[in-house]
């Protein structure tokens, strides 16, 4: 992510929510993205993602900079390698619960699609509710199918929108701990954004965005403890 603005033009008038941030992730990594409402966190989380385009600055993909495609280069790019928890998001409402954590699966041409999803759904809790369409589930329902979805994709890069925000604590402790599992199993690279400081906490990363700047960073942290212990030495 580099020099990342973002100006959103509401009403008559500007808005920069975004006023250049930076940061590089490596594969793998699990990173979230914290500070207080309306900093810019989902707006970054979109930028990030390839669903928005920014006012200025740019976000690779690897070596492919996102913001010189085409929407369908860019939506190509998403439905390959990248899997998202956002909330009235991303779930086909024409299709069931069982049948959009089935789609990556036929579309992989797994056997024992509808079992396996079966399965998927049944550890996010909702194994009663397949035969549900979107609509007909709660906003919380709602993730944890699109979790199992991201876990039936395996995505190199999952991104997260508040997982764990409209969820009871038992519920909300089986959500982080497969979000996990995923970055652990499939080497899933998780960005999460989220005010839960305990999530944040299992990350290996967190960066804080405060008016839209990024104010701390505790990779950027551990780099200078580093340079101190470097330099006391
Ligand atoms: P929260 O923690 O409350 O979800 P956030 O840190 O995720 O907040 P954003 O949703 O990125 O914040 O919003 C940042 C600012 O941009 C807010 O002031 C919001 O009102 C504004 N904003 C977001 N989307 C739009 C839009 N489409 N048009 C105009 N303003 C927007």
């Amino acid at each position: 992510v580099e020099n990342l603005t973002k100006t959103y033009a509401s009403g008559g008038s500007n808005l920069t929510v975004l006023h250049g941030v930076n940061f590089t992730l490596e594969p793998g990594d699990t990173f979230a993205i914290v500070g207080p409402s309306g900093s810019g966190k989902t707006t970054l989380l979109g930028l990030c993602a390839g669903l928005d385009r920014a006012t200025s600055g740019s976000v690779y993909l690897n070596d492919i900079r996102l913001d010189t495609l085409s929407e369908d280069q860019r939506a190509a790019i998403r439905n390959q390698h990248v899997g998202f928890i956002f909330q009235n998001f991303q779930l086909l409402p024409t299709l069931t619960a069982l049948e959009n954590v089935m789609v990556p699966l036929e579309l992989r041409g797994e056997r024992g699609a509808q079992k396996n999803a079966q399965a998927l759904l049944d550890r996010v809790g909702l194994g009663q509710r397949g035969h549900h369409y979107p609509t007909q589930l709660s906003g919380g329902e709602q993730q944890r199918v699109s979790l199992a979805r991201a876990f039936a994709n395996r995505p190199k890069l999952l991104f997260a929108d508040e997982p764990t925000g409209n969820l009871d604590a038992d519920t909300s402790a089986t959500v982080v701990d497969l979000l996990f599992e995923l970055n652990r199993e499939a080497g899933t690279t998780l960005v999460l954004v989220t005010h839960d400081l305990e999530l944040a906490a299992r990350t290996q990363r967190i960066v804080r965005v405060k008016g839209g700047t990024v104010v701390s960073d505790t990779q950027e942290r551990k780099s200078e403890r580093v340079i101190e212990r470097a330099n006391g030495e």
